[in-house]
């Protein structure tokens, strides 16, 4: 059977309404009898959660690689690690996080005193996508847990197979009754999202993140909006082209393109285009061999109908001349198999003109979400800050600009979620950094302290003695007063 047609073949995951219903209740009773408070209680679960990944690594390895064809390394570097060293931070500072801060008190209200109290939401909501189906389920779950929430978990129904494998067996590490998981699609959502939830983490495509957040407007219930977008690379160190190349084609290439911080596309100047392609060309041979399709370590498309958009994007520039496949280009239908491509495009008549259908094609309007990288030659730092601010605010933007005012200028006059110089991806990774969208990529960031405090209510508590009674001169008559007040 090909590959195609197994995923076509594959039943889509579902929980049932009555179940749904009785889960979330779950959720809610745990928390409402303080199940989920203590700092014991939540180390226990960071503690299963760990045991968990540590025993069935082997049956997680598979599900993923059955529904992405992610590599056994691919998949500890981008799927185990990443929540194990979650976990480590939150189990590391979790003491530290939970202590009530010290709060100064303007003279005016002496003597007392104040502190910040941190304190749980209650049940939080957690929608995943299918990218990364472990990390963005589980990473967010850390947080949640060490901020002393219950949480009911929806997997994506688009990677049925760690769907299946998280459902069963999220529930024999952590306590089923606080962390349910519920299964299934657009119905089985909808049908979660009408539930009241305290908090909503939602990580997907932002049609859907709409969908969430007017749901989540009917309960006033805040929420954390992951999104996506077009991640622009700059690129103007002709000196150090075969290092910029190998970071690009391995952060353009890795899961097949399907991640959410992918370089979308490469504004460069028109002189560094074949150059860059060269090196391109290059990197991508060193990384997966002269015929990717057979190497261990290249992913696949999850699903026949992202293939096919896919292939649209390489069909158009052949066919319509608005640009042209200067690498790879071959598409394996039955395999799911899209080769590590590198187009280059038409030089942007007006690169700070908004983008419509007349005078962009798809692939420079939509967020590529696979191995297809577009090279967009500009004029220079300006017109590519331009066409950069004529798009939607992206959600990370990459620099490789041989000098410190060029870069500096990028970051002064762009807006993104992050910002990497001299790589690409790693921000993702760096727990002392708040990773989340601005604008269009998103709502809120997380990640380690960042999570703790976007799980929690910082609550603040003023203590002050009843006697002697300072506020005295606050109240009526205001004889006293009058005439002192500005
Ligand atoms: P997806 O299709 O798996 O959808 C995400 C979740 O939304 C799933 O759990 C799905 O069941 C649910 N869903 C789908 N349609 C729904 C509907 N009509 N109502 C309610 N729920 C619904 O994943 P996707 O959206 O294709 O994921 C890819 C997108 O996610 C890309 O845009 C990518 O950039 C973005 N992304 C963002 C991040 C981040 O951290 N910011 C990470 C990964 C992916």
């Amino acid at each position: 059977l090909s590959r195609r047609a197994r995923r076509e073949a594959d039943a889509a995951p579902s929980t049932a309404p009555a179940t749904i219903r009785a889960r979330v209740d779950g959720a809610r009773a745990a928390f409402a009898r303080g199940a989920s408070r203590s700092l014991v209680f939540r180390r226990a679960q960071l503690h299963g959660l760990r045991a968990l990944l540590r025993s069935h690594h082997a049956e997680l390895e598979e599900a993923v690689a059955a529904d992405l064809g992610k590599s056994a390394t691919e998949f500890r570097l981008t799927e185990i690690f990443p929540v194990m060293s979650e976990i480590d931070e939150a189990l590391r500072q979790l003491e530290r996080w939970s202590r009530p801060r010290r709060a100064a008190v303007p003279l005016t209200f002496q003597p007392a005193r104040a502190r910040l109290v941190p304190e749980p939401l209650g049940t939080v909501l957690v929608i995943s996508p299918w990218n990364y189906p472990m990390q963005l389920l589980l990473a967010p779950l850390v947080g949640v847990i060490a901020a002393g929430n219950t949480a009911v978990i929806k997997p994506s129904e688009v990677t049925p197979t760690v769907s299946g494998a998280l459902a069963r067996l999220l529930p024999r590490y952590l306590d089923a009754q606080a962390y349910p998981v519920v299964e299934g699609g657009v119905e089985e959502t909808t049908a979660l999202l009408e539930e009241r939830f305290d908090h909503i983490v939602y990580t997907g495509n932002g049609s859907v993140g709409r969908i969430v957040m007017a749901a989540a407007a009917k309960h006033l219930t805040p929420v954390t909006l992951e999104l996506g977008g077009k991640c622009p690379v700059w690129v103007d160190d002709a000196a150090h082209l075969e290092e910029v190349a190998r970071q690009l084609a391995w952060a353009k290439f890795v899961n097949a393109g399907q991640t959410c911080v992918a370089p979308d596309h490469v504004l460069t100047t028109p002189d560094l285009v074949e150059p860059l392609v060269a090196a391109l060309r290059r990197a991508i041979a060193a990384q997966w061999g002269q015929d990717p399709s057979r190497s261990p370590d290249f992913g696949r498309i999850v699903a026949p109908r992202h293939l096919d958009r896919l292939a649209g994007y390489i069909e158009a520039a052949d066919e319509t001349g608005a640009g042209r496949v200067a690498l790879g280009g071959t598409v394996d239908r039955e395999d799911l198999y899209v080769a590590p491509t590198v187009l280059v495009m038409d030089e942007p008549d007006s690169p700070g003109a908004a983008r419509t259908e007349e005078n962009t094609p798809a692939v420079m309007r939509e967020e590529i979400f696979g191995p297809i990288l577009p090279i967009v030659p500009v004029g220079g730092p300006d017109e590519a800050i331009a066409f950069v601010d004529a798009g939607e605010k992206p959600l990370a933007l990459y620099l490789f600009a041989a000098s410190r005012q060029v870069a500096d200028a990028f970051v002064e006059r762009t807006s993104s979620g992050g910002v990497v110089e001299g790589a690409c991806l790693i921000h993702v990774a760096t727990a002392t950094l708040p990773f989340g969208g601005v604008g269009e990529s998103g709502i809120g960031a997380y990640h380690g302290r960042f999570s703790y405090e976007r799980f929690s209510h910082q609550k603040p508590v003023l203590r002050k003695p009843l006697v002697p009674d300072t506020l005295a001169l606050m109240r009526p008559p205001f004889s006293q007063l009058r005439g002192t007040l500005m």
